[in-house]
């Protein structure tokens, strides 16, 4: 389908009026305005069918717009948005106490799939470009805190988990301590514990200072579908192949033009086409607010006198189907560090299936939600759902069940996996930088804090060649491990669900065995590169004895080599931290933007400070106009991107995005790397009562574009950098 839109962007008319604008304050006439490149969208999917054929399913056709808001809330999963989440520890106390009994051969058999030989496949797709610099996984703030914990660590002591605000994990996670060892600390704790877990949020628990937190501060923010997509887009930008798996998507209200633009000119080329587009709420979770419609003239824009924020998107219209039902994967992934980027995914998932026989899209049935949307929350309520204590069948099915499946239809199962691999590491590489950006500001250095980790949900979506598609992913996906059921009618009650059971409490259980304090640390190599872990071959603590091997598999960074080329936001959010300022902002003010140019020597005669005033009000004025909650003022990390592809476009006019970008990245860290170098020899000659370590911390970025032995410096070392010398780096711009 992408090859019927005809390219036309907003932006360019915006940057050209900006264009026009900086002329007249005399920028260079003959500067070019870098025209945004188009998003990909996923590839048309092939003719021919893979729909397996199995039991039959109900032609019961039931159509139901939205339900209702029940009591069944409690069971839906929680997911982004905090305001949702109901405290429901109370009403479980008779289910724990009814799962806390069960022994650890149910859970922790090693029933998973293993896929042999995905590694391979990965290898192969390895980028041997050499324009490409890595980033190298450095020691830092986040890791040293890490390592200061394991010097507090437990000498003989079990761990300690405070789950006094878990809320729906809470049964999973006392099940996961339990097998454990650990102590569980129900009512919090004035003393530290080793591990907070948290239920919605970061901030479910204020003023912590040491010790590990299950979330990070900005997840919740920064997966939102509008930011998703947003920060996807940019990488879309960068490499358009790489990036389509996520369908084409526009931004409401602010695309909604374009969005429509777009669809006639499609139409008006090539009369045949008919596309769906799906249309979620910004902050809405479990098919909340969902529509499908065919025509932009459908699109509901407004709530009372508000506009609303959504997302429009490309509708996967020929899903890969089994049992003529649509279905979608919830994969679990472990961030287990920012710095270095540490990720791994859980080898076992679970499948969602709809409830009503999968048809293409038409007038008739866009508002068949049973055949559309595979939420649990939505199709629970479909009289067709099948609870089901076996893994294979039901509406709620192990991944690697289905996987089998397949693998028995002849699928080559180890492609779909290398596939859902490789999306959910660029998926990652894609929100990591303003991740950072949050957690610096949260956690700046030098202040003392816990270190943060955090299960994500990946929802993935076959189409019917096979090729996986992100749909969304969850900040908070549910770890609830058991189900609402009628047991009379009108009597509700929670029953146990093994699926949920086998595959979550393993997620839980092997993410506090990786984080646990007294955890054996990865090695670094002699250049500077951690060496890959197998998660099964790691160190077991004795009282692992009994456990299963764990069912999280390391994939970044084992597969370093294949996807680090693609880390060049994350270069450019090292920049935008490096010269945000004030510690706790996330915001950059014009002195900054200015110091920054300067710094990086990026004006000149025909880019004069005027113009550089200019582009910053121009970018900051239009993104502020886009997030109508941001409260702070100033440049954001995704204007301070924007700013950056354009001065990169304006110098290297001749060269595509991503080598423009590339290549003033290296102008950009060589700069500094030389600045840095200047401030080494005046503060050996100004201060000799500086202590030399004190000296020697200063010299080097470690997300430099320099030699390796340069690269491996830490970005710990560099902020204290930053501390040491705040006045020389003003006073270096400035003056
Ligand atoms: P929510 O957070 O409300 O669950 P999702 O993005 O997960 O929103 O969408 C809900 C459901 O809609 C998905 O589980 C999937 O079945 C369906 N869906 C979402 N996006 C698409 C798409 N682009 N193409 C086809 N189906 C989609």
């Amino acid at each position: 389908m992408s090859d019927h839109y005809v390219k036309v962007n907003i932006q360019l008319e915006e940057m050209k009026s900006f264009g026009e604008d900086a002329e007249k304050e005399g920028v260079d006439a003959e500067e070019q305005v870098p025209v945004c490149s188009p998003s990909a969208s996923v590839s048309p999917p092939d003719p021919s069918s893979t729909t397996i054929a199995g039991r039959d399913a109900s032609n019961t056709s039931i159509t139901c717009k939205h339900r209702g808001k029940s009591r069944s809330k409690l069971g839906k999963d929680d997911k982004n948005s905090c305001g949702k989440h109901t405290s429901d520890v109370s009403l479980h106390g008779s289910v724990v106490s009814a799962h806390v009994g069960r022994n650890l051969n149910r859970l922790g058999h090693d029933r998973t799939l293993h896929i042999k030989g995905t590694g391979k496949i990965l290898q192969g797709k390895s980028e041997t470009n050499g324009n490409y610099v890595t980033v190298h996984p450095s020691k830092n703030i986040q890791e040293t805190r890490r390592e200061d914990g394991f010097k507090h660590a437990r000498k003989g002591r079990p761990v300690t988990v405070d789950i006094s605000k878990a809320k729906t994990s809470l049964e999973a996670l006392k099940l996961s301590i339990k097998q454990l060892k650990w102590k569980e600390f129900p009512l919090g704790r004035r003393a530290a514990c080793d591990i907070y877990w948290h239920g919605v949020s970061f901030h479910d628990n204020d003023n912590i200072v040491s010790g590990q937190v299950n979330k990070f501060p900005g997840m919740i923010e920064m997966l939102r579908k509008i930011n998703l997509s947003r920060a996807v887009r940019t990488m879309q930008e960068l490499f358009p192949e790489e990036y389509d798996f996520y369908p084409r998507s526009w931004i409401l209200p602010e695309e909604c033009q374009q969005f429509s633009t777009q669809i006639r000119m499609v139409k008006e080329n090539d009369a045949t086409v008919n596309p769906t587009f799906i249309v979620k709420p910004d902050g809405g979770s479990q098919g909340d607010g969902i529509y499908l419609i065919r025509d932009p003239s459908d699109l509901k824009l407004m709530v009372g006198t508000q506009a609303k924020q959504a997302v429009v998107q490309e509708y996967i219209q020929r899903p890969l189907l089994i049992d003529k039902l649509k279905f979608d994967i919830r994969l679990y992934v472990l961030l287990k560090s920012l710095e270095p980027l540490e990720i791994y995914i859980a080898k076992e998932g679970l499948t969602r299936f709809c409830t009503e026989p999968y048809q293409e899209p038409s007038q008739k049935n866009l508002s068949h939600v049973f055949m559309h949307l595979t939420n649990y929350s939505l199709n629970v309520h479909s009289g067709n759902f099948v609870h089901s204590d076996s893994q294979s069948t039901g509406s709620k099915r192990t991944l690697s069940s289905v996987l089998y499946r397949l693998a028995a239809k002849g699928v080559d199962i180890k492609k779909v996996w290398s596939d859902i691999i490789a999306l959910v590491i660029k998926t990652a590489i894609a929100v990591v930088p303003e991740l950072r950006v949050y957690y610096q500001c949260d956690i700046p250095p030098g202040k003392p804090g816990p270190t943060c980790f955090q299960i994500l949900g990946f929802d993935i979506l076959l189409t019917k060649n096979l090729k996986p598609v992100l749909l969304e992913v969850n900040s908070n996906p549910s770890m609830r491990i058991e189900h609402e059921q009628e047991v009379a009618p009108g009597v509700f009650e929670y029953v146990p669900s093994p699926v949920d059971e086998e595959v979550k409490v393993g997620v839980i259980r092997d993410t506090l065995r990786l984080m646990d304090p007294g955890h054996k640390k990865p090695s670094i190599s002699q250049h500077g590169e951690e060496i890959p872990m197998e998660a099964e071959t790691q160190e077991r603590s004795p009282d692992e004895g009994a456990l299963p091997s764990l069912c999280l598999k390391q994939v970044y960074p084992k597969y370093t080599k294949q996807f680090n080329y693609l880390r060049l936001v994350e270069r450019i959010a090292s920049l935008f931290i490096r010269f945000l300022g004030v510690k706790g902002n996330m915001r950059m003010g014009p002195t900054a933007f200015r110091t920054f140019i300067r710094t990086c020597k990026l004006s000149n005669s025909n880019f004069s400070m005027a113009s550089v005033d200019i582009l910053y009000i121009d970018i900051t004025r239009r993104w502020s106009g886009t997030m109508p909650d941001s409260r702070e003022a100033g440049m954001g990390l995704q204007a301070f991107v924007e700013a950056f592809f354009y001065l990169a476009g304006r110098r290297y006019k001749s060269l595509v995005l991503r080598e423009q970008v590339v290549s003033l990245l290296q102008l950009c860290e060589v700069q500094l790397e030389s600045q840095s170098g200047v401030e080494e020899r005046r503060s050996v000659s100004c201060s000799r009562a500086m202590p030399r370590a004190v000296r020697t911390l200063g010299l080097t970025n470690p997300q430099l574009n320099s030699p390796a032995p340069l690269r491996r410096a830490s970005s710990q070392d560099y902020r204290l950098h930053q501390r040491l010398k705040p006045r020389t780096l003003r006073a270096n711009v400035e003056n």
